[in-house]
């Protein structure tokens, strides 16, 4: 372990000196805003300080759902929360997947424009008659396309599921290699100049004489600006209407003769499944157990582990014989209110964080709208 005050001056010159932004957090956020920033300020020294040994909190863990809303979660937000939000948080999502595949190219991340589909379990009440149409008068507004919602009654027999009993379509989602993604994205800030210091966790900041002091676990240092991109993670940082929430994924092992292909969800969006060729990950239950994942803890339990598998037997793969290969975890960060955090706390802070489970989607516009706030 060495520490800042041990660095030599080669060292301290080409990484720590002179620093116009230091970004903390490597995940979609945190390069994102990274890359915009240096479109604004192509002359500005651009660091990232990234705790884990590889980005480590949801961005290389997520589902790689390229998802903007299925008609039972927005019909859950529109219950909870203001009209107005929850269509600026649509266009939020739906923009930001346009954002992130300016950034990258979306071939690259092996982006499949499957579509998504919405499963009304047996037991399950179903959303109004007119939902869909009202979903589509939105989306002609908004996205000048009047078809992005359907019905689509043939769905549960063609991809063989047990104990749904009808199924929407959204046409305008798909799916990515979430690891693919954040591959590029760092290549990108390589290429634009932007060091990253993997190790390095932020501690505490304070604002000290027209510099930003960072306190870290290799010592002390200061830089012009600080940006904090560490979505569930940044409650220690005094950030309000945060609350770090864990989820559990599963994948299993290759299965022959899969024949689902697409990125379904189910129960509002609380659990969720795709094929990744002839594998399925699937995720979700977090409902489950809210306080017990609340929680920066990576790990699985036993109790959501169990609702995942036994969806997966019963009523996914029902008649097909499968293995799990492994589970994970990620942590993401919400609130009350279900849209992003991009504000600046002072002159030279700011913070873009509570990317719920959109940040796939709404993470690059974050980004960029982050950079417009210096
Ligand atoms: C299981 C799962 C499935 C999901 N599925 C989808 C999906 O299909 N579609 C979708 O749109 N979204 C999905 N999401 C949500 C999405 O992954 C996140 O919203 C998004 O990745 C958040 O990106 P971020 O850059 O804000 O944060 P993160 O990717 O969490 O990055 C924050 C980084 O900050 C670092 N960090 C934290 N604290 C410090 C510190 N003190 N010092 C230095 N570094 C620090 C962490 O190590 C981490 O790498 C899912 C999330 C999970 C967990």
């Amino acid at each position: 372990m060495l520490f800042f005050n041990e660095l030599s001056f080669w060292e301290r010159k080409e990484y720590l000196n002179d620093i116009d932004f230091v970004i903390i957090g490597s995940g979609i956020v945190g390069m994102s805003a990274a890359i915009f920033l240096k479109k604004r300020f192509p002359q500005a020294k651009i660091t990232i300080f990234e705790r884990g040994y590889l980005p480590s909190g949801a961005s290389t863990k997520n589902a790689g759902f390229a998802c903007f809303g299925s008609p039972t979660e927005l019909y859950d937000d529109l219950q909870k929360n203001d009209e107005q939000k929850v269509w600026e948080t649509f266009l939020l999502r739906y923009q930001g997947l346009q954002t992130l595949f300016s950034l990258i190219d979306k071939e690259k991340v092996d982006y499949k424009p499957c579509g998504s589909w919405d499963l009304i379990g047996d037991r399950q009440s179903d959303i109004p008659v007119d939902f869909i149409s009202y979903l589509n008068s939105k989306t002609k507004t908004l996205l000048n396309n009047s078809d992005v919602y359907s019905d689509d009654l043939i769905a549960t027999d063609l991809f063989g599921f047990k104990g749904f009993k009808k199924a929407y379509k959204n046409s305008l989602e798909g799916s990515v290699d979430s690891g693919k993604l954040i591959t590029l994205l760092y290549k990108k800030t390589v290429e634009n100049g932007i060091q990253t210091l993997f190790g390095v966790n932020l501690e505490s900041y304070s604002e000290v004489n027209s510099e930003v002091e960072l306190i870290t676990n290799y010592g002390e240092m200061k830089c012009a600006n600080l940006l904090i991109c560490t979505n569930g993670f940044a409650t220690k940082f005094l950030i309000s209407d945060l609350l770090p929430a864990r989820a559990q994924v599963m994948i299993t092992k290759p299965i022959q003769d899969l024949k689902i292909e697409g990125t379904f969800h189910f129960d509002a969006g609380y659990y969720y499944f795709r094929n990744i060729e002839n594998r399925i990950l699937i995720g979700g239950g977090r409902n489950l157990n809210i306080d017990g994942e609340t929680t920066e803890k990576f790990g699985t339990t036993d109790q959501i582990q169990d609702s995942i598998l036994s969806l997966l037997k019963e009523n996914i793969l029902p008649n097909k014989r499968f293995e799990i290969d492994y589970s994970w975890s990620g942590i993401m960060g919400v609130g009350k209110e279900k849209s992003p955090i991009i504000k600046k706390v002072n002159n030279r802070v700011a913070f873009g964080v509570r990317m719920g489970g959109m940040g796939v989607a709404i993470g690059s516009e974050v980004g960029k709208k982050l950079a417009t706030l210096f």
